[in-house]
């Protein structure tokens, strides 16, 4: 999930994402109990019924792993995670664990406890004392890899060392579990993932486990394991931090879209927009499957919490056999019942707030997946890449645009009868409640540009009325109609490849109106929490 393969979720702005981990507009002022509370407790679960005895056994193992994941993170990110569990306050302990280190991840690091050891920016990839002259000056190739550490020798010299020996004592332990499921699983697929990850968990060679995961196409369980992002190395970004995530398919889902985006060549010549910006032919093979997750353990459990993985990040891996795009399901929920239903509540005429529901929220985010592949890759009549030709302003009109689009191939889809459980009506309404969760992240990030310039767009063209007291009233008819105006202005913007143009336009209309500003206050006043924290393992499984 490097940041430009992260998955985005701009509808209903569920995370930063198509990027960056999320960072929080934080108020400097609460305590660390408030703070707390800004992660929602949630139980991660699924129904484990379809799955076999030995299906049960194998996940469990797989969460035995993941759990040592997490304490190789421990060492990554801060050191001895005991001196963590020895804090007497409640909430500090609490705060610390959700941070993994007495540093506030989403206030840019800002300690929270006294007297903490200083956030270093390559945290315990680096010797403390290291200069950067000094590593330019080790004379090791390997000090460059992604899977090993720089550390000081007694005679004071620095020298490189491989994950597998800086981790060998918790790395064995996660082998063995991962052995142990590998001898036990009857899906070939995962089998032969598993052996070659512990091969790249030995070595640092990662490619050939990386290959085997994007032909493990046919099991239920899936073990995102190892180090995979370089986030927190914030030196030189090359070293990786170990997490592991454990997953369950949604076949029913699963199936449904991959049926849905067989559709694309059609919907993309029905665009409603003129003919010069739908002549590319969008490709029908894509690998979107929507999974539960079971368990978060080490980087991917820090602070706020991913609902979609895009990987591998190896761009060979890519350019070989492309990547996968997994939909977490269940973590999506988790957010909506915490956090894009009571805005809701906030601001939504009580009416039209009962047809905000999880179904068309989670078919919001995921055909918005879908519908990046809709539209233009290139400016019309030219070889440019549009992302070349908008250069910084290319990330909020393509979320814009697959916002808009998911919801018009919704409207489609709903309109052949291919989706049945779902409204138009629903989908809008949930999609404008999500508009102002991520609006309140404000518009320096692509999606909240993305999400402001489309709420004022329907606002201005009536798709919805607010009243004196900050209550939004939604016109359906209108709100269609802005769907397709929004959608061409959006195409025909991508299409122009006019960089002049296109910051001209998100320079006015990328802004948080006065009024607006009043609402996200009041969202703000009282308490919605800003992310979730997970109860995960085998207990809350009963495994
Ligand atoms: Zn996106």
């Amino acid at each position: 999930m490097k940041k430009i393969t992260v998955l985005c979720l701009a509808v209903a702005g569920l995370l930063a994402s198509c990027g960056t981990k999320q960072k929080e507009v934080t108020d400097m002022t609460m305590t660390v109990e408030q703070k707390v509370k800004q992660y929602a407790e949630v139980e991660l679960k699924t129904d484990l019924s379809f799955l076999s005895d030995s299906e049960k056994e194998v996940l469990g193992l797989m969460i035995d792993a993941a759990q040592i994941m997490d304490d190789i993170y421990w060492l990554q990110a801060y050191g001895d995670k005991n001196e963590i569990l020895a804090i007497e306050d409640p909430w500090q302990k609490e705060f610390a664990l959700i941070n993994y280190g007495p540093w506030d991840r989403m206030a840019d690091w800002k300690p929270f406890i006294e007297n903490a050891k200083v956030k270093l920016p390559g945290v315990n990839f680096y010797p403390a004392d290291m200069t950067k002259e000094e590593f330019d000056a080790l004379e090791d190739e390997a000090k460059n890899s992604q899977y090993t550490v720089i550390r000081r020798g007694d005679d004071g010299k620095l020298f490189v060392r491989g994950y597998y020996e800086e981790y060998k004592e918790h790395l064995d332990k996660a082998i063995a579990l991962m052995e142990k499921a590998a001898s036990i699983t009857e899906n070939k697929g995962l089998k032969n993932y598993l052996e070659k990850r512990i091969v790249a968990l030995k070595t640092n060679e990662y490619f050939e486990s990386d290959m085997a995961w994007m032909d493990m196409k046919d099991s239920n369980l899936d073990f995102v394991v190892g180090p995979i992002e370089n986030y927190d190395d914030e030196l030189f970004g090359l070293k990786t931090s170990f997490e592991g995530f454990v997953l369950v398919k949604d076949p029913e889902w699963s199936k449904k879209l991959s049926k849905f985006i067989k559709y694309l060549p059609e919907l993309q010549r029905n665009l409603p927009v003129d003919a010069k910006y739908k002549q590319e032919k969008p490709g029908t093979e894509s690998d979107l499957n929507v999974y539960d997750v079971l368990y978060y353990g080490g980087d991917c459990n820090a602070a706020g919490k991913t609902i979609a993985i895009n990987l591998p990040n190896d761009e060979k891996v890519q350019l070989a056999k492309g990547s996968r795009r997994l939909q977490l399901k269940n973590a999506m929920q988790a957010k909506f019942d915490a956090i894009v239903m009571p805005i809701a509540k906030q601001v939504m005429n009580p009416e039209q707030l009962k047809l905000v529901n999880f179904n068309a929220f989670f078919s919001d985010v995921t055909f918005h997946e879908v519908a990046h592949g809709l539209g233009i890759k290139n400016v019309v009549g030219s070889t440019t890449p549009v992302r070349k030709a908008l250069g910084s302003e290319y990330s909020a009109y393509e979320e814009a645009k697959a916002d808009v689009l998911g919801l018009y191939m919704i409207s489609e889809l709903i309109k052949k009868g291919e989706v049945k459980d779902l409204t138009e009506e629903q989908c809008i309404a949930t999609y404008v409640a999500g508009l102002f969760r991520s609006i309140r992240f404000g518009v320096t990030e692509a999606h909240g540009r993305a999400n402001i310039m489309c709420f004022n767009w329907f606002e201005k063209n009536g798709a919805f009325n607010r009243d004196d007291k900050g209550i939004y009233t939604i016109d359906f008819d209108k709100a269609k109609e802005c769907i397709k105006s929004w959608a061409a202005f959006l195409l025909e913007m991508e299409g122009n490849g006019d960089m002049a143009a296109a910051q001209k336009y998100s320079k006015a209309n990328a802004v948080v109106s006065e009024v607006l500003q009043q609402d996200l206050d009041k969202i703000n006043s009282v308490g919605i929490p800003v992310d979730v924290r997970f109860k995960q393992g085998r207990e809350v499984l009963g495994l």
